[in-house]
């Protein structure tokens, strides 16, 4: 079997108006469709071969970028065999080299292609990509939800779904507080504090410790990527559950917080951490130190969700999938079939390859215009009173006495 070409679908998902960061406050709010999906864009492609076989996948690391990245990897991939995946993989990471330090712009080129070829590979031998990776552990996946108020996580839970992620840096502590008041113990509850603007070490710490009685799923992203020695900093504090990665691709970039056990839940996207191929190698590393792996889900559209679900499937360590449910309802019209969730889970596709196609049409209806975020707004609180027009990157906590308290 040969690769013939590569074909780039790239849509703007979401109702068209400007992207909000998270952290203003409308992160799972019934409000989250009209103003926190503006600028998102999904990136799908579709490898073909001389036997009719056709692979899909997704990139999710900057997607209208990513579309020009693909088309320069397509010839380098034309004429080859498909199911030689690993081999494939280390040809683009050497075609792509001379970029630099691409990160998860090069990995989410990388990823659409090699999820795609693991298509390919399942549907050429009849079988899920879940047997591929070794078999079942599992037939279906935990999700958790997103939710910032008393009243979304009270929908969440009357559907059934037993865990939330809230986010935000304004005032996180009384925020999980009024959450875990409002579901009771049986829910698990997270925190995202990604900037902007992110937490200081110092102010991170002390969240992280008042957080401690509230029985916390984990607490994410504390303070900024760059920083990995901040979270040592946490770690000899705090006895949080700590998780982060997102913002990682490949082993390389994931291994500090493994390696040095910075993290106890590790969570590569799985659209721009290099593919099927990365993120299983990162899953056991992970297993090495007793480390869960929840794929980041939050830009991603819902081809990458289902080769997460065939991940999370086969990996021992595989702890619970991020799913934004409520967010635009064109999120289920863009594939077929769209998974439904039940019972706080979603089944294990059982079909060939990923078992998932997108509907053509539909994504053409969605032309990308912009593909960035705008800042918080002012009236979010997430930046000290005063300093909003700064738009500083890292910023200390003020008013101390009331920040690090539930009330
Ligand atoms: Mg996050």
């Amino acid at each position: 079997m040969k690769i013939t070409g590569i074909k780039t679908f790239l849509m703007h998902a979401g109702s068209p108006s400007l992207k909000r960061w998270a952290s203003d406050g409308s992160f799972g709010t019934q409000s989250f469709s009209k103003n926190l999906t503006g600028t998102r864009n999904w990136l799908f492609v579709k490898v073909s071969t001389d036997e009719g076989i056709i692979g899909i996948g997704e990139c999710s690391g900057w997607p209208r970028v990513l579309q020009t990245a693909v088309h320069d990897l397509t010839p380098l991939l034309v004429g080859e065999d498909p199911t030689h995946i690993e081999r494939l993989w280390q040809k683009m990471q050497i075609a792509i080299m001379g970029h630099g330090m691409t990160g998860v712009v090069g990995a989410g080129a990388m990823t659409g292609i090699d999820m795609a070829l693991w298509d390919i590979k399942g549907k050429a031998l009849g079988v899920p990509v879940w047997n591929l990776l070794g078999g079942k552990m599992r037939d279906r996946i935990r999700i958790y939800g997103h939710a910032n108020t008393p009243e979304s996580a009270l929908s969440l839970k009357e559907r059934g779904i037993t865990a939330l992620k809230c986010g935000g840096v304004s005032n996180p502590v009384a925020k999980v507080a009024q959450l875990r008041e409002a579901v009771g113990e049986a829910m698990d509850i997270a925190i995202d504090l990604h900037g902007p603007p992110w937490l200081t070490p110092a102010d991170a710490a002390q969240v992280c410790r008042a957080l401690e009685p509230y029985g916390m799923m984990w607490v994410e992203d504390p303070i900024a990527p760059e920083n990995v020695d901040g979270y040592r900093r946490i770690r000899d504090v705090s006895a949080v559950t700590l998780a982060a990665g997102e913002r990682q691709a490949t082993i390389f970039g994931e291994r500090e917080l493994i390696e040095r056990e910075l993290v106890d839940v590790i969570q590569p996207d799985t659209g721009r951490a290099g593919g099927i191929t990365q993120m299983r190698k990162i899953a056991a590393m992970a297993e090495a130190h007793h480390i869960m792996m929840a794929p980041h889900s939050g830009s991603l559209g819902p081809v990458a969700e289902y080769a997460a679900l065939h991940l999370l499937a086969a990996i021992p360590n595989g702890l619970i999938l991020e799913r934004i449910e409520d967010d635009w309802e064109g999120r289920a019209k863009t594939v077929i079939p769209h998974p439904v969730s039940k019972d706080g889970h979603l089944d294990v596709p059982n079909a060939p390859g990923l078992g998932v196609d997108i509907d053509e049409d539909f994504v053409a209806k969605w032309p990308s215009e912009m593909n960035v975020s705008v800042p918080v707004s002012e009236a979010s609180g997430s930046y000290a009173e005063g300093t909003f027009s700064e738009h500083v990157y890292v910023q200390t906590r003020r008013k101390r006495g009331v920040y690090f308290k539930a009330k």
